[in-house]
């Protein structure tokens, strides 16, 4: 219709001019390898990012093409974050963690063209390399040397003219690509486009998420490989936040003192990070001066309320709960508290901080289980569906209708939760580790949460362990803090305070680590197999119930 708004596409080159024009001055320090610092500005990274996109032109890199990265976060990869989507190529980025049969299935999956990889990675990447069908193989280093046969990142873009033009894409194009980590199955490929890109920064910035500006300082602990880091080396550009990276270093002291030294103000990574973070904060108290650090954000799994509480009240740090998943780019909810709960008794909020909180704007949840869609009372369970702007609509490359996507419109995300009155979000479980004794659904999670707060436990997960009678039983594995034995009964009497009787595991085992994904959440497939006897062999159990 005539005389409506202006048509602009949502693109990452108009992320990319902003930051040039606005924000150019502002920080992006990396830690290297070898653990010293590099300083540079948007500007500058900016700059080569358009000579890393003329690079790749050359080097025959088409619109439409992958261009893959396995690497740490760093300067260079956020380069690559902004050359490749705005030459027209997709971003795929890698996850390290995975095995190389997993690395090679993926990176042929979605065709890579050409790959970008950190040198401290070649010995990862030796193993995928004969059997992946890349053309070109660049390889990232500040000493200059590089295996044969590979093309050098630092001379590969001294040769190319400063002048790349940033201009404007149709908003749908497809800009980045991330796999599922397949702990659920097969890897599945979410595409995002540079709408979706966009708005997700957007998103990010709002006060009930980050309220991301130009004060910010925002050192992102989640990898450029997990999700875009959640969507971070974009939205900090958008607002002006000068950005902080801890290239291959994840221990806890190294990135304390990131975030005392380069005075961070927001951070964000998956529970483990942090649980890390607090026993060296605990270690030394009053070590590190971390005033300036005004948000820690976490996601990826359940927070454990001890740990938020933890934070808060012996180091003066405030946790903020986020749930997202690769198919929602990630944001979805943020447990940020309404004017009503910020009246209430700080019991009140902690346990409303421990939940995973309300949808942000643009993005609409509900729930369904057999019945249909379940109210919003605080205690049906039902599976999340979620929709909105930067919601995957299919996976990428996959045959035929995929059952997690409804006939209206909605992604089934396969996390079973309760919502409440006011909209915030419970996760109890994903569905394939939901424990289901006599037909009931126990929540693993909140057994954990509640094991984790015991003085005694470090770290718990809870699994379903097949049971003659009762289909399946809870049983937990906690690793005890001071790595002492610990008295089951007492743990079994503190979960008794909490939960209904048949909810606490018929066992309580002591292990010395529990098993991680790629991403740092609890491996239960292995602890489940590994348990799968407990109570009685697994050929009865089956049988009974
Ligand atoms: P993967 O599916 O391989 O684990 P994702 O990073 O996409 O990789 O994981 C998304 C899942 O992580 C969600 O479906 C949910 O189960 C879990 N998750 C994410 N954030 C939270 C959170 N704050 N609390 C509990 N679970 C979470």
């Amino acid at each position: 219709m005539h005389g409506l708004m202006m048509d602009v596409p949502l693109s990452l080159p108009m992320i990319a001019r902003r930051a040039l024009s606005l924000y150019g001055g502002r920080s992006i320090v990396s830690r290297r390898a070898d653990k010293s610092l590099h300083r540079t500005t948007y500007r500058e990274m900016l700059g080569r990012a358009g000579q890393l996109a003329r690079a790749l032109q050359r080097l025959g890199v088409r619109p439409g093409d992958r261009v893959a990265t396995l690497a740490w976060n760093h300067a260079r990869h956020l380069e690559a974050y902004y050359a490749i989507p705005c030459m027209g190529a997709v971003l795929h980025t890698l996850n390290l963690r995975l095995h190389p049969d997993d690395i090679t299935w993926i990176a042929n999956h979605a065709e890579d063209k050409v790959v970008l990889v950190d040198k401290v990675l070649w010995p990862l990447w030796e193993k995928c390399a004969s059997r992946v069908n890349a053309q070109h193989v660049i390889v990232m280093t500040d000493d200059g040397v590089v295996p044969p046969g590979t093309l050098e990142y630092e001379a590969l873009i001294a040769a190319e003219a400063a002048d790349f033009a940033w201009d404007d894409l149709p908003e749908t194009t497809a800009a980045a690509m991330c796999y599922t980590s397949g702990t659920t199955g097969q890897p599945k490929g979410a595409l995002y486009s540079h709408r979706s890109i966009v708005l997700h920064a957007m998103g990010e910035g709002m006060l009930c998420a980050l309220g991301l500006s130009e004060r910010d300082t925002v050192l992102p602990v989640v990898p450029m490989f997990h999700v875009n880091a959640w969507g971070l080396p974009y939205a900090c550009a958008m607002f002006g936040a000068a950005q902080v990276h801890p290239g291959p270093h994840l221990d806890p002291a190294s990135l304390l003192g990131l975030l005392q030294d380069e005075r961070v103000t927001i951070t964000a990574g998956v529970p483990t990070i942090w649980l890390g973070i607090l026993q060296a904060l605990d270690a030394a108290p009053g070590h590190y001066e971390l005033s300036r650090l005004r948000t820690m954000v976490v996601g990826g799994s359940a927070a454990p309320e001890a740990m938020i509480r933890a934070f808060e009240e012996r180091h003066g740090l405030h946790v903020l709960q986020a749930w997202g998943m690769t198919e929602t780019s990630p944001l979805g909810t943020t447990a940020y508290l309404s004017p009503e709960l910020l009246q209430k008794d700080a019991n009140t909020q902690y346990a409303y901080r421990a939940k995973q909180g309300r949808p942000v704007p643009m993005v609409e949840v509900r729930a369904r289980n057999e019945q249909g869609i379940v109210d919003w009372d605080g205690t049906s369970m039902g599976e999340l569906e979620v929709r909105g702007p930067w919601v995957v609509s299919s996976y990428y490359l996959t045959e035929g209708a995929d059952d997690r996507f409804t006939s209206d419109g909605w992604f089934r995300t396969g996390d079973i939760v309760t919502i409440d009155r006011d909209g915030y979000v419970t996760i109890q479980d994903r569905s394939k580790d939901l424990v289901k004794s006599g037909g009931e659904w126990i929540s693993s999670v909140a057994l954990e949460g509640a094991l984790m707060g015991h003085p005694d436990v470090a770290e718990a997960a809870v699994v379903a362990v097949p049971h003659a009678k009762w289909d399946e039983r809870p049983l937990a594995v906690v690793v005890p803090r001071s790595g002492q034995p610990f008295d089951e009964a007492a743990l079994k009497t503190w979960l008794g305070e909490r939960f209904a009787k048949w909810w606490v595991p018929d066992a309580i085992v002591q292990v010395e680590t529990i098993p991680r994904t790629s991403a740092g959440k609890f491996l239960k497939s292995a602890l489940r197999e590994q348990f799968k006897a407990h109570y009685g062999s697994a050929d009865n159990a089956t049988r009974g119930g």
